[in-house]
């Protein structure tokens, strides 16, 4: 069995310094994230077990607050200067960029489309610098109710950007949906998947196209990690999301030549050499019992 592991496997930039600045944060006695730093259960046990509580309200902590990769509302910022609680804002500068570039379009009278996942957090917070004449597009289903909208507002001007982990394909055919209805409209495109997200997928479909398996690793509420499960379903059969070690029960690795893996954004990478060297082991002991039945089989 060949194991094909992605070269893009793993943390990416944002998330990497989110973390890394969390840790720092707790050395100087910072204890309070709003919410959680990123989606990996792993990662945010550990950081709980050196004294990280996870609020849900930024009214829940006390002198100072870690804001994570995702980012926030507008309106959080202000309620922490209200409540006189400092902010260590591990916002993703690519994040932080796309919430500058919808206040200033959005001052400068743009209605504002935001293609991503409505009740995802980045979203949650760059809608928030959209300004009222915008919309979130989750689907191409959304594409009529948007131009709707658009229509009621007057607005001639249109801004086009997209959640940072948004699927690049998807994207290119809301963008073309827009582009055949709205004629009349100046559509400025900013297609704001970061370039880390778009790597990671191509290698993904690269490498789900040439394996028996794919393997995804990362958690189940992670944005990416789920996108890259949809990715690889459209070129291999038996694509599995597994969280750790023990999920590679489920499936049936024996009968696989090769195996492509691909860890998420949010995936460390001591999870993924573990899910590989789990694989190397059940791989080697299953041919040990093959050759042993093979032996005792033989006259
Ligand atoms: S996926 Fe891109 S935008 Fe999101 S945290 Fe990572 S580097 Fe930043």
């Amino acid at each position: 069995m060949k194991i094909i592991l992605g070269k893009t496997s793993g943390f990416c930039y944002g998330v990497k310094r989110a973390v890394d600045g969390a840790t720092e944060e707790l050395k100087k006695g910072t204890h309070y994230c709003l919410g959680e730093i990123i989606h990996n259960k792993n990662v945010i046990k550990k950081l709980e077990q050196k004294g990280m509580k996870f609020v849900e309200n930024v009214d829940d902590a006390i002198d100072k607050i870690i804001i994570r990769a995702h980012g926030i509302p507008k309106e959080v910022y202000k309620r922490a200067t209200d409540l006189n609680i400092k902010v260590k804002d591990l916002t993703c500068p690519s994040v932080l960029k796309i919430h500058e570039m919808a206040e200033k379009y959005s001052r400068d009278g743009y209605f504002i489309i935001l293609v991503g996942a409505q009740a995802h957090p980045e979203v949650i917070g760059t809608f928030s610098f959209c300004g009222n004449e915008s919309f979130v597009i989750n689907d191409i289903k959304d594409v009529f109710p948007c131009i709707e909208k658009i229509e009621l507002s007057n607005l001639k001007n249109v801004l086009v950007i997209a959640q940072t982990t948004y699927n690049s394909e998807k994207f290119d055919e809301i963008v073309k949906s827009l582009k055949e209805n709205l004629k009349d409209k100046n559509l400025e495109i900013k297609k704001t998947i970061c370039t880390a997200t778009e790597m990671r997928q191509k290698e993904t479909a690269q490498i789900a196209k040439n394996v028996d398996i794919m393997i995804i690793i990362g958690d189940k509420k992670s944005s990416n990690t789920n996108k890259l499960c949809d990715i690889s379903k459209k070129y291999c059969k038996n694509v599995f999301l597994v969280q750790n070690k023990d999920e590679l029960k489920k499936i049936r690795l024996f009968e696989a030549n090769n195996v492509g893996i691909m860890g998420g954004a949010s995936t460390p990478e001591e999870d993924i050499k573990e899910i590989i060297a789990t694989l190397e082991g059940i791989y080697n002991k299953k041919k040990e019992e093959y050759v042993s039945m093979l032996k005792a089989n033989m006259c």
